[in-house]
C-alpha cells in the first residue's frame, strides 16, 4: 500500500552497510580529449619467474591523469573508447609510448620484455599488423621484446580478421598472450588454435584459490591446458602470501600481483627492479 512506498523512500540502509561505489564512467568526448591531450600515462606491472623470482618482464597498464578527478582507472573510460571508435587511437599511444620506454630499459641493460594490452577492436583491420611493426622498428627495438595481450571481453561477430592479425603478428615474432583466461567468450577458445605463447590466468581463479576447492580446480584446469598447448602460464592476482605459495606448488610459469609489485610509473621500475633482484633470494622460501 501507500504507506508502504512511503518507508521505502525514506528507508535508510544501516551504517554497517557499505553504500555502493560509485564509479563515475566518462562520455566519448572527454576518453577523446584525454587521448588528444596526452593525458594518458602508462604504468607498469612486474612480471615474475615463479620458480626463482626473476623479473621477466612488465605489463603496461593505462591510467589517466585526469586534471580534475586525479588518476583514473582503465575500467572506466577503456570501454568507452571501444564503443565509440576510439580505442585505435588510444592503443596507439599506450603502444608508442610502451615500445620507446623498452628501448630505454634496454639501453639501460634491463633485460625485460613488455606487455601491452590489446582490444579486440584493434584486431579488426589487417593494417594493424603493419601499424605495430613499424612502431617497434621506429622504437629501436625487436617484436621478440613485446607481449601482445589479448582479452576478448564482449562477444565478437567474427573471428576471421582478428585471427588473421593475430597470425600475422606471431610470423613478425611478436609474443602472443591470452589475458583473463576463464573469463571472456567461447569464441576465444578458436584462439587456442593459434600460436599463443602465454595463458593468463584470471586474478579470480588465483586469488583465494588455495582456500577454495571449485576456484583450485579451475585454476589447474587452466594450467593444464596451457602445459597441453605448450604456452606458459602467468597467474594473476597473486594477492597474499597463500597465494604465493600455492601458484609455486601448482608448477606455474609466471605472476603478477599486489603480494609482488603493484603497477608503477615508468621512472620507478628500474629502481624497483635493482631492489628485487637483490633481495629476491630471500624472498623466495624453497619448496621443501
Ligand atoms: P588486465 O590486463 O587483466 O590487467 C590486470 C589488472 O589487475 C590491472 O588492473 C592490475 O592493476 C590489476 N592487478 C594486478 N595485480 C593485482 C592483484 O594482486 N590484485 C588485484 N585485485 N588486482 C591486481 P587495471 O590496471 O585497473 O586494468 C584493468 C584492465 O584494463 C586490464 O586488465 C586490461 O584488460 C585493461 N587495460 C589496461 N590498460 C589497457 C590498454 O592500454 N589497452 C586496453 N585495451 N586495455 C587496457
Ligand atoms: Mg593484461
Ligand atoms: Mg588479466
Ligand atoms: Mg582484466
Amino acid at each position: 500500500p501507500k504507506d508502504l512506498s512511503i518507508l521505502i523512500d525514506s528507508w535508510e540502509p544501516p551504517s554497517y552497510v557499505n553504500p555502493p561505489a560509485v564509479k563515475k564512467i566518462y562520455g566519448a568526448d572527454d576518453v577523446r580529449a584525454a587521448i588528444v591531450n596526452h593525458q594518458l600515462v602508462n604504468y607498469y606491472q612486474p612480471k615474475v619467474d615463479v620458480a626463482n623470482g626473476k623479473v621477466m618482464g612488465v605489463e603496461t597498464l593505462v591510467r589517466w591523469r585526469h586534471p580534475q578527478d586525479g588518476l583514473v582507472f582503465p575500467d572506466q573510460f577503456i570501454g568507452v573508447a571501444e564503443d565509440n571508435g576510439l580505442i585505435n587511437d588510444l592503443t596507439r599511444e599506450v603502444i608508442s609510448d610502451a615500445f620507446s620506454q623498452t628501448k630505454i630499459w634496454l639501453d639501460a641493460g634491463l633485460s625485460l620484455r613488455v606487455a601491452v594490452n590489446l582490444s579486440m577492436e584493434n584486431l579488426d583491420s589487417l593494417e594493424f599488423t603493419d601499424y605495430v611493426t613499424t612502431a617497434a622498428a621506429t622504437a629501436g627495438i625487436i617484436p621478440d621484446d613485446i607481449v601482445l595481450e589479448v582479452t576478448e571481453s564482449r562477444l565478437i561477430k567474427s573471428l576471421t580478421t582478428p585471427m588473421e592479425v593475430l597470425t600475422r603478428l606471431r610470423l613478425k615474432r611478436f609474443h602472443l598472450s591470452i589475458d583473463d583466461f576463464g573469463t571472456g567468450h567461447s569464441s576465444l577458445m578458436q584462439l587456442l588454435d593459434l600460436p599463443f605463447n602465454e595463458l593468463k590466468v584470471d586474478q579470480g581463479f588465483v586469488h583465494g584459490a588455495a582456500s577454495n576447492e571449485k576456484l583450485c580446480s579451475i585454476y589447474n584446469a587452466s594450467l593444464s591446458l596451457a602445459q597441453q598447448l605448450g604456452m606458459k602460464s602467468v597467474a594473476e592476482g597473486v594477492e597474499d602470501q597463500a597465494d604465493w605459495d600455492f601458484i609455486r606448488s601448482s608448477g606455474c610459469d609466471l605472476a603478477q600481483g599486489y603480494y609482488i609489485a603493484k603497477p608503477m610509473p615508468a621512472d620507478e621500475i628500474h629502481d624497483w627492479i635493482i631492489k628485487w633482484e637483490a633481495n629476491r633470494v630471500n624472498l623466495i622460501t624453497p619448496y621443501d
